[in-house]
């Protein structure tokens, strides 16, 4: 569980998880393949999840992408269309309220 990160902007410890039905989502290459059960997101996509600011969020992958992937800005526009699609399949596949993630003492 240590290793288990936010699959929206890939920030450590995330603190929210969402059930979710399995999908598969053709994504840019590297950015997102099968996407299996459920989602954790970490405190600042779950207020947005929440606020159902799918913009921001999509803008928020995208800013984390690119921090990772500096070479990955060049294709922003199109990056940030694929990742609102996949955020779009999540909302679709989401089943029930997120859960709060206990961390380990
Ligand atoms: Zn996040």
């Amino acid at each position: 569980m240590s290793d288990l990160k936010c699959d929206f902007c890939s920030a450590p410890h995330p603190s929210w998880r969402y059930p979710a039905l399995t999908f598969v989502a053709y994504c840019a290459p590297d950015v997102a393949g099968e996407s299996v059960g459920d989602w954790a997101a970490c405190e600042i996509c779950h207020t947005l999840i929440e606020t159902n600011d799918h913009a921001g969020l999509a803008q928020r992958s995208l800013d984390e992408l690119i921090v990772k992937y500096p070479e990955a800005s060049q294709a922003s526009r199109v990056l940030l269309e694929s990742l609102s699609d996949l955020h779009q399949e999540f909302f679709v596949h989401r089943r029930g309220p997120a859960q709060p993630i206990s961390v380990p003492a």
